[in-house]
């Protein structure tokens, strides 16, 4: 990787539960997961079920060091973690974070009791990796090194959630979900986050009718909510993502073409999509 390059790469970009067969074989139905690469450094986000092939991947990149950022610790975010390949080689170096849960538990504790007899056979002192957990609060700025800036924002998420962005050689990217939003009341925290940012990652679970027949409160978003949000923040390119498990890949052809129409340039993320900010 050159020095300043900046790429995100999508590894999972479902919501909910993963999805497989031929119907949504095009954009993918592996739940929430992306690489980020800020030079020589890595940032993952979130470890839904795409994170097994990126894990099947990076094993050759040992010795690894690198952070794994928790939107928040859903099913769909974290299913994945125990089929990382890279936690079960000695010479790697992870640090897990998590903005969330408040004063109610520590990522670690909510990691191991995921991970726990009789709902999954081994814990995580299985991993050989050296793995530390990190608790902080959304709206803290983190730095995972002196070039890369990562500001944080809580989201409306039932149980919370934590919205990233990370700065990094003058570009920016920004990952939103999951969120839910309350019509003509855009929000701050949001709309903080994203301003003037060159890619912003979205929970588009829904359309704004599918949300209104029978999703509300149910945690998500929509696709027409973020078009407003990008407006309003003056961010540049939209990334629709979290995919329902039921939108099949002709529904998110549709869905991609209404986006195209209402803010051009925006993009549907789909497995193996490869952005620069
Ligand atoms: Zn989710
Ligand atoms: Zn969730």
């Amino acid at each position: 990787m050159e020095a300043g390059e900046f790429i995100v790469r999508f590894w999972g970009v479902r919501g909910s539960i993963a999805c497989s067969g031929p119907d949504t074989a095009r954009y993918g139905g592996n739940t929430s997961s992306l690489e980020v690469r800020c030079g020589e450094r890595t940032l993952l986000f979130d470890s839904g079920s795409g994170i097994r092939y990126l894990g099947n991947r990076m094993v050759a990149e040992a010795p690894i060091d690198a952070d794994l950022y928790f939107t928040h610790t859903h099913f769909d975010h974290v299913c994945g973690l125990p089929f990382f390949r890279p936690f079960f080689q000695p010479q790697n170096t992870f640090r897990l974070w998590a903005g969330h849960l408040g004063n109610r538990a520590t990522l670690q504790q909510v990691l191991w009791e995921f991970m726990m007899a009789p709902l999954f056979p081994v814990a995580p002192a299985v991993f050989r990796a050296k793995v530390t957990y990190h608790d902080f609060a959304a709206g803290d700025a983190l730095s995972p090194s002196p070039k890369i800036s990562v500001r944080t924002a809580p989201l409306n998420h039932p149980d919370g959630a934590t919205g990233y962005r990370v700065d990094y050689a003058g570009r920016s990217l920004c990952y939103l979900t999951d969120t839910e939003h309350v019509p003509g009341a855009p929000d701050r925290n949001i709309l903080g986050l994203i301003a003037g940012a060159d890619l912003v990652i979205y929970d588009c679970m829904y359309t704004d009718q599918e949300w209104a027949n029978g999703h509300v409160g149910w945690g998500h978003s929509t696709w027409q909510e973020a078009v407003r949000l990008c407006r309003a923040a003056g961010a540049k390119r939209l990334v629709v993502f979290h995919h329902d498990p039921d939108h099949d890949d002709e529904t998110l052809d549709g869905i991609g073409e209404e986006v195209e129409a209402a803010l051009p340039g925006s993009i549907l993320a789909r497995e193996g999509l490869v952005l620069s900010p």
